[in-house]
């Protein structure tokens, strides 16, 4: 599919200031003919994300930059939920790292959270959750979403990828997301199992 003419084909805008987060994106949608420009790239201010769901932040952060831009925006809202901690830190996950936000800081968040219901946080089943909204000039919105199962590890192994990756280790594999490569961690994540629903419904 990848040079086709698509609706999204030409300038969007990525509704993003996270750096990880953006390369992503780009590694994913650039094949198809996309240019990207970030919301941080452009200036914009990061609208408060008081949504109580994925897609509700996905949302006011694509619709404020379409509506800033008058472009296409994408945005992704994303996050971890660990079973044992019934769901959280969910759409709390990146508040878990604190500000300034750490990401190590994060990670031992949820060990601790984990070690104080006496769970055993090695092997502690999550899931990464990707929700992408597509927010069009003219007001409409298409909404796409990717999960991965797996385990959490501690310590945290591994220097690739951002967020919580070195403590992730995807069903059917012994490494962490920060131990695979960008090409590795793509067969499996969230964000390319979301991404992979627009493009057959948007760039198809
Ligand atoms: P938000 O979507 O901007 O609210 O932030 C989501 C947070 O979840 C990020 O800051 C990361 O900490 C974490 N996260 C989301 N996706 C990933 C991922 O692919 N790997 C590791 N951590 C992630």
């Amino acid at each position: 599919m990848a040079g086709l003419p698509s609706r999204l084909a030409g300038r969007v805008v990525i509704a993003t200031h996270n750096a990880g987060k953006l390369r992503e994106m780009n590694d994913l949608l650039g094949p198809f003919g996309i240019e990207a420009v970030s919301a941080s790239q452009l200036g914009l201010p990061e609208p408060v994300e008081d949504g109580t769901m994925f897609s509700e932040n996905a949302g006011i952060k694509a619709r404020a930059a379409a509506r800033a831009t008058g472009l296409p925006a994408i945005a992704d809202d994303s996050g971890l939920s660990v079973d044992a901690l019934d769901g959280a830190p969910g759409i709390f996950t990146a508040d878990w790292c604190g500000t300034p936000r750490s990401y190590p800081a994060g990670m031992a968040r949820v060990e601790a959270e984990l070690l104080r219901r006496d769970v055993v946080p090695t092997g502690a089943k999550a899931h990464f959750v990707s929700c992408i909204v597509v927010a069009w000039p003219d007001g409409r919105e298409d909404v796409f979403e990717g999960r991965i199962f797996g385990t959490l590890a501690f310590p945290p192994r591994g220097q690739n990828g951002f967020g919580y990756d070195p403590c992730f280790i995807p069903e059917g594999e012994d490494r962490t997301f920060g131990e695979m490569t960008a090409e590795e961690k793509k067969r499996h994540s969230h964000r390319a199992r979301a991404v992979s629903r627009l493009v057959e419904r948007l760039l198809s």
